[in-house]
């Protein structure tokens, strides 16, 4: 990230963080100033919030979500957070104090919940009786279920510490794969949906990983360390290191590749369509019943069956 005696692209003191997708070098007070405008610049493009506006953002303890709620606060928005407690082991724990120790230093609310008491089932047990990967399992109840928690409290918008290296290895699998259809749904808002969806914003889509890590550096953030222990199965992690294997041979690939993909989209994507809500739970679905609900219900069927664990 540094070479000694670099001076900053600015303002010319000594700089200690280098970018080469912007051919730029920046001493910390110039990072900021920097990081702030793009963020400030991705609100703004696609009306992500009005000035001031109230907003949750859902913290994980790592150094994207942290970087994002003081970003936020920053610019000027009563930024709340949202944990949700995962209780996988040590590194939930960690991710736990990470958070608190951030709301501490922001002194702005942080709401805990555990994901246990809101499905009722541990996320190893929804996995264990819907056989499925432990990621995507994880991923969708934890998407699920800041959805309904922002929804309870009555916050209009749920802010995530998605970037430019989440978008671009997303894009880079469904454009492999053929996935069209998540494809077109490429885009850093998703608006409510009638009762079922808040509005979701992805403020950092302009920001690449060593960016968020830099600026996570320069104010000392508290990010938890370590990993999930319970990551199995996630297939994410090889399009970003492809991605990340590309940017390094050509920098600005990455945001070449999302940035120009939203520049020639049509807009935003269609929401889902009116009746489109599950019988169970009225969350937006094509299927009748959403896969939350059909994953909870399976796992209740299960519990009934299985012998019991100790
Ligand atoms: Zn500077
Ligand atoms: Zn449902």
């Amino acid at each position: 990230m540094t070479d000694p005696g670099m001076k900053c692209t600015r303002c010319k003191a000594p700089a200690r963080f280098r970018f080469p997708q912007h051919n730029a070098r920046f001493c910390d007070a110039c990072l900021d100033l920097v990081i702030h405008r793009q963020v400030d610049k991705a609100i703004r493009r696609f009306q992500m919030l009005e000035p001031g506006q109230p907003v949750l953002v859902a913290i994980s303890g790592g150094k994207d979500s942290l970087a994002l709620w003081r970003i936020l606060c920053e610019l000027g928005y009563p930024a709340q957070g949202l944990h949700l407690r995962l209780e996988l082991g040590p590194f939930s724990e960690a991710s736990l104090e990470a958070s608190q120790a951030m709301a501490r230093l922001l002194g702005r609310p942080l709401h805990v919940r555990r994901l246990a008491d809101l499905a009722g089932a541990t996320v190893q047990e929804v996995v264990w009786a819907n056989k499925r990967e432990f990621c995507a399992v994880c991923g969708s109840l934890k998407r699920y279920y800041l959805n309904r928690v922002c929804l309870e409290m009555g916050l209009p918008v749920l802010a995530t510490g998605h970037h430019l290296d989440d978008e671009t290895g997303r894009m880079l699998g469904n454009l492999l794969h053929g996935r069209q259809d998540h494809l077109d749904r490429t885009w850093p808002v998703l608006d409510a949906w009638q009762d079922g969806f808040v509005k979701k914003i992805k403020p950092l889509c302009r920001l690449g990983g060593d960016e968020i890590l830099a600026y996570a550096t320069a104010h000392q953030l508290p990010v938890a360390q370590g990993s999930c222990s319970g990551a199995k199965g996630a297939t994410l992690p090889y399009y970003q290191e492809a991605m990340r294997y590309l940017e390094s041979k050509m920098p600005g690939t990455k945001r070449d590749l999302y940035l120009g993909f939203l520049r020639r989209a049509a807009g935003p994507p269609a929401p889902p369509s009116p009746g489109a809500a599950c019988q169970v739970c009225g969350h937006p679905t094509h299927v009748g019943t959403c896969t939350v609900c059909r994953m909870l219900e399976r796992t209740r069927a299960w519990r009934g069956r299985a012998p019991r664990r100790r």
